[in-house]
């Protein structure tokens, strides 16, 4: 049972000085979803997340969050309307501590206290500096304040990148449980792989364009293969 559309881009075109890259992306992503955004290096899915959180303005074409437009509007003005982009690299401050990486999202001592009642691994580090975790934990500590505030809409931009499996795994299963909880969640992989059992909806990009966007259920090794080919 879906919801209406928290995110959804519309005839997006966008690209890099003369460099068109994107040339007309239509996206949905429904509440209590997970839409995996699959396809080959270069077919533009980084561009749709920085164009979706606003890094990156359209040539033509509507980012709706929430049903509001909000193309126009800078990336922490989207912030504050709920979207919430864990960005590539983790993006956490390495020579804070855990605590003060928690604090700057989430100035309620309450709040980081729930955060480490949820994932004890980070209260038990919460004075390391975050650039002493590994690339797993920072992962999580990115993704913590969500799980606290959840976001109408969270986008990850190959979230299991450089990252152990058992870690993977373990960000899988935060974003289940956000999507439990009602939040739209749009996750970027190259590959198919274990984003596949989480996603409801797989959309395939290619190009520039989203190609081929289904139920997971309609996805098989076929469907696969000739979207990695271009040939949805
Ligand atoms: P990847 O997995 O490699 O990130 P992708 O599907 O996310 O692939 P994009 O990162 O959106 O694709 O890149 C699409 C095209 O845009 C590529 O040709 C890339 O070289 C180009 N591109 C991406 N970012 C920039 C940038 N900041 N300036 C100029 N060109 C860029």
């Amino acid at each position: 049972s879906e919801g209406p559309a928290m995110l959804r881009l519309e005839g997006v075109v966008a690209g890099y000085g003369d460099a068109t890259v994107l040339r007309g992306v239509d996206l949905e992503v429904p509440a209590g979803s997970v839409v995996a955004l699959l396809g080959a290096n270069g077919a533009g899915k980084s561009t749709a997340c920085a164009v979706a959180g606003g890094a990156v303005a359209p040539a033509a074409g509507r980012v709706l969050l929430d049903g509001a437009d909000v193309t126009a509007l800078p990336p922490h003005r989207r912030a504050r309307e709920g979207l919430y982009l864990a960005p590539e690299g983790r993006g956490v401050f390495p020579a804070l501590t855990v605590e003060e990486n928690l604090t700057l999202w989430l100035p309620a001592a309450a709040d980081r206290e729930d955060v480490y009642r949820r994932l004890p691994r980070l209260g038990e580090r919460r004075a390391v500096a975050a650039g002493a975790l590994s690339g797993g934990e920072q992962q999580i500590l990115a993704l913590a304040p969500a799980l606290v505030r959840p976001p109408k809409v969270l986008i990850a931009d190959e979230p299991s990148l450089g990252l152990a499996p058992l870690v993977v795994a373990q960000v899988f299963e935060l974003f289940g449980e956000l999507r439990d909880r009602g939040v739209a969640l749009l996750v970027v992989e190259e590959k198919a792989g274990e984003v596949l059992a989480l996603a409801d909806t797989v959309a395939f990009m290619s190009l520039g364009r989203v190609t081929w966007a289904g139920a997971r259920a309609a996805v098989d090794e076929d469907r696969l293969t000739s979207a990695y080919l271009g040939l949805a």
